[in-house]
């Protein structure tokens, strides 16, 4: 399905050999080591159950006896237990680990000397002089694998999507470049890292993920590529062409302006409109049809201006802890508008929030028997549908279901 290629330009890369579909995984790759951040995952399986420490050491956790035999030869635990300090950060367990586990001959070890350091050398002495003053590695050798580790760690995600701990992946580290409109996104089936393409590949396709959150600003996401990376970002949502070119300049002009959004009943209609049209749309990725789409909001750039979009996320938070359904509703909306139309169709985060967004607005309108159109309603559902099985579905996608029958009822 997929071939390794090697350019000057792109260093390696990875290539569909053949056409993909959308919701396809095409690779799966091992773990050197990972940190949990909390103790509520299985060390081996990442499930969330009933959980028995490692005797000797208490640091890491299994749900079962064979997970803790994997754990303890597959993962190399054997070389590290028992070597920690109770105060490490999960950056320095990670880089301490990483020692130990380089010590043992392998595939991945191999690949992962191979792989590129941040060029940041401020990476902190102190870290380096905590792990050597327990481990006795050589200061020299830990700063080098902080900085690698800076370049290639993938943050772990559960199956919600929310961040549990950090993990070195080499072989997904040496053959995937980035975009900042990636059309293939990395999830976890257990400690194992997979990659899932998002949208349909035509054969020769480059496989391109996203190192860095891309709701960012465009010059936010680039000063850090260039920090952390080394490159100047050219992708298609950079400097790309068409509809995507116009979606560009808005961001900027959006983002150089004034962040604050007044009264936001004045941004709704739009954005309520432009989100049906969106939907309704988006199977046909026309450039005529997006760039009068993104033409329309050149009188109202507020509603792209990240930090605005960053305020109302907190304040449909807010709503949601307060079950104030009215309020969240209409703070949800103008970030669903942003998220529909600077993230790819497939991205999971767009996904999981319409699921959200659905849930409030069904309380909404189920509680005080007004709110919004049950087909505008259905129209979010569906999409959050599509999206959750194209990508990570799990108990997400259970709960769009139950919100979607109960639209059902309503009908
Ligand atoms: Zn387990
Ligand atoms: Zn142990
Ligand atoms: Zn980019």
């Amino acid at each position: 399905m997929l071939r390794q290629e090697n350019s000057v330009q792109l260093g390696n890369s990875t290539v569909a050999s053949q056409s993909i579909e959308c919701g396809t995984s095409i690779a799966s790759h091992k773990p050197l080591v990972i940190v949990l951040s909390g103790s509520n995952h299985c060390s081996t399986c990442l499930r969330v159950t009933t959980l028995k420490h490692c005797a000797k050491c208490k640091e890491i956790a299994y749900c079962s006896i064979s997970c803790q035999k994997t754990g303890w030869i597959d993962a190399c635990h054997k070389a590290w237990c028992g070597k920690e300090a109770d105060d490490w950060t999960d950056d320095e367990r990670l880089i301490a680990r990483l020692g130990y586990i380089m010590q043992i001959p392998g595939t991945e070890q191999r690949i992962f000397e191979g792989l590129l350091e941040s060029n940041d050398c401020d990476i902190s002495m102190r870290i380096a002089d905590r792990i050597a003053a327990k481990t006795g590695f050589l200061k020299c050798n830990i700063r080098c694998w902080a900085r690698k580790n800076l370049r290639n760690s993938f943050t772990i995600l559960d199956d919600c999507f929310r961040e549990i701990g950090l993990g070195v992946y080499p072989s997904a580290s040496a053959n995937y470049n980035h975009s900042c409109w990636p059309n293939a996104i990395y999830f976890f089936k257990g400690r194992d890292l997979v990659i899932k393409a998002i949208r349909d590949l035509e054969p020769n396709t480059e496989i391109q993920i996203a190192y860095l959150d891309i709701r960012k600003p465009e010059q936010e996401r680039k000063t850090y590529l260039k920090e952390v990376y080394s490159f100047d970002c050219i992708c298609e949502a950079c400097e790309g062409f068409g509809w995507m070119r116009g979606l560009g300049e808005l961001r900027r002009t959006a983002d150089s302006q004034d962040r604050m959004i007044g009264n936001i009943d004045n941004y709704l209609t739009l954005a309520r409109l432009s989100i049906d049209n969106i939907l309704e749309n988006r199977t046909n990725i026309s450039f005529d049809w997006l760039s009068l789409e993104i033409n329309q909001f050149s009188s109202v750039p507020q509603l792209f201006n990240y930090m605005a979009i960053r305020l109302c996320s907190e304040a449909f938070e807010d709503s949601l802890e307060q079950q104030d359904w009215p309020k969240a509703t209409k703070y949800g909306l103008l970030v669903l508008n942003f998220y529909l139309h600077v993230l790819p169709f497939g991205y999971p985060v767009t996904g999981i929030f319409a699921g959200d967004l659905c849930a409030v607005m069904f309380n909404e309108r189920h509680l005080q028997k007004t709110g919004e159109d049950i087909s505008f309603m259905k129209r979010i559902v569906e999409f959050a549908r599509w999206n959750l099985q194209k990508t990570i579905g799990g108990s997400l996608l259970d709960n769009v279901d139950i919100v979607m029958e109960e639209l059902d009822k309503l009908t």
